[in-house]
């Protein structure tokens, strides 16, 4: 979980610095934080994009772990996904669907429905408390609406 929130620290849009690792046999696979598409402008340079209260510009840190295991053609299958923030719902079918089994995070996300999907598909859902050095770098902004 200490190599999410560092991975996190790339992230290029400050609503939320998300990070995620996929693990596999103590072996990680892949890593992803939330950012821009490859190529586009980053919020961090042009502001976010927001649509609907949520800042649509970005992947999320999951969606980019995930897809760069189809990028280097590697299995998550049976992985472990380790991410500093609860899985919104949009990743939690991704998460459900790549045959990820178990998510460990760390800050929270307020998305019950997520949970729920989790739950019904039989993905484990666990909740890691960081050391407070690190827990503080693992919250979300709700004065900014909910973090995206
Ligand atoms: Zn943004
Ligand atoms: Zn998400």
């Amino acid at each position: 979980m200490s190599i999410a929130v560092q991975v996190a620290k790339r992230s290029t849009c400050d609503r939320a610095h998300v990070g995620a690792v996929i693990v596999r046999d103590r072996r990680i696979l892949t890593t992803g934080y939330n950012g821009s598409p490859a190529g586009l402008p980053h919020c961090d340079d042009v502001g976010h994009l927001l649509v609907d209260g949520h800042c649509v510009r970005t992947l999320h840190a999951e969606q980019n772990a995930i897809i760069q295991a189809a990028y280097l053609d590697v299995s998550v299958q049976g992985g472990t996904i380790y991410v500093t923030h609860q899985p919104c719902l949009t990743c939690a079918k991704m998460i459900i669907n790549a045959g990820i089994r178990r998510v460990v995070y760390a800050g929270d996300y307020p998305d019950n429905l997520a949970r729920q999907f989790l739950a019904e598909a039989g993905v484990g859902l666990q909740h890691m408390k960081l050391p407070d050095e690190l827990q503080a770098q693992v919250g979300y902004h709700p004065e900014e609406g909910e973090a995206s």
